[in-house]
């Protein structure tokens, strides 16, 4: 229960869980009319409204505390008053100054400033631990979950080989290559099938709806150990979109080691056709001038002239 000095009371009866928060109750308390003294208030502090408002004014943003709304009686020479705050998204929320009065002191002054909610107030929901909050596909690579010492899915590992004899037990467990102290219970085997059976690796999955043969007879099929084997398998073919996978054994893919695709003959290509009826213009980019070459000074009189190619064909 949370209990802001008898203006506000939260109840919460129990945690809830992720989705299920409902709405805050609020038992409202402010007063709608001006302060008497015969409300049991003292005169001098609920008198003390500007002082008061001048206080929330001081920790407020400009323009944003309202009309006075009401006092409330803490204690013996303690009020506490409460002015609107008018501030955007502050819908319903209150400024609450609680004065004070030393005895026989003629004047009041400000002990608190706080902006509390009222009852049209927009409220987080309750908070929920993170422990109860947290759901499956959470999980980040350094997490870590608390250990829940009555996991419904779990049951002992192994049990006494004797009365009292928990050692042997322990050793029992070890030889039958259990060596945990919990395993699944048959109630977390339940879960675990109808999850993977209902989930995108069981006979409901698009791939296994257009796949021309089940896991069942796949190569790739490693049926797992256990009650679980007659109905799970893991898939160990790497061009599988379930490659590591469980799939149950009416599952299915199109890289099943059994099935094959039709494989039709190549057909020839017809011999192209050269259209020599029509040409078409083809821009080309303007020729850059090739650097000049200097000539080398031939040893022993003129250049050599090029002599034409025998086997060159004749230009028209
Ligand atoms: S390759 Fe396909 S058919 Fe074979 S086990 Fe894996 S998912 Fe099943």
């Amino acid at each position: 229960m949370l209990d802001t000095r008898g203006v506000l009371a939260v109840v919460c009866t129990r945690a809830l869980r992720m989705g299920e928060n409902r709405r805050v109750p609020v038992t409202p308390t402010f007063p709608e009319a001006t302060p008497r003294a015969s409300d049991g208030l003292d005169a001098v502090c609920a008198a003390a409204v500007p002082a008061a408002q001048a206080a929330a004014r001081d920790v407020a943003d400009p323009g944003t505390v309202g009309e006075h709304l009401g006092a409330v009686a803490e204690g013996q020479r303690v009020v506490t008053h409460f002015f609107a705050c008018t501030a955007k998204g502050y819908r319903g929320w209150r400024w609450s100054v609680s004065v004070a009065r030393a005895p026989r002191a003629r004047h009041a002054t400000v002990s608190e400033v706080v902006l509390i909610p009222g009852p049209e107030s927009v409220l987080p929901p309750v908070w929920v631990p993170w422990a109860e909050r947290i759901a499956p596909g959470d999980l980040g690579a350094a997490d870590a979950l608390p250990y829940r010492a009555d996991d419904p899915y779990l049951e002992a590992g192994f049990a006494p080989a004797t009365d009292g004899d928990t050692t042997g037990g322990e050793a029992l467990g070890w030889e039958l290559g259990l060596g945990r102290a919990r395993v699944l219970s048959p109630e977390g085997r339940d879960a675990a099938a109808t999850r993977w059976y209902l989930g995108d690796r069981g006979p409901a999955a698009a791939e296994a709806v257009n796949a021309t043969a089940a896991c069942t007879s796949c190569g790739y099929w490693l049926p797992l150990a256990g009650g679980l084997r007659q109905l799970f398998g893991v898939c160990a073919n790497e061009w599988s979109p379930s490659d590591g996978r469980v799939v149950s054994l009416d599952h299915g893919c199109g890289a099943h080691s059994e099935t094959d695709v039709e494989r039709p003959e190549p057909q020839a290509l017809p011999v192209p056709v050269l259209d020599e009826t029509v040409h078409e213009a083809v821009v080309l980019a303007p020729r850059t001038a090739a650097p000049a070459v200097a000539e080398a000074p031939v040893e022993g009189g003129a250049p050599v002239e090029d002599t034409p190619d025998e086997n060159a064909t004749p230009q028209p």
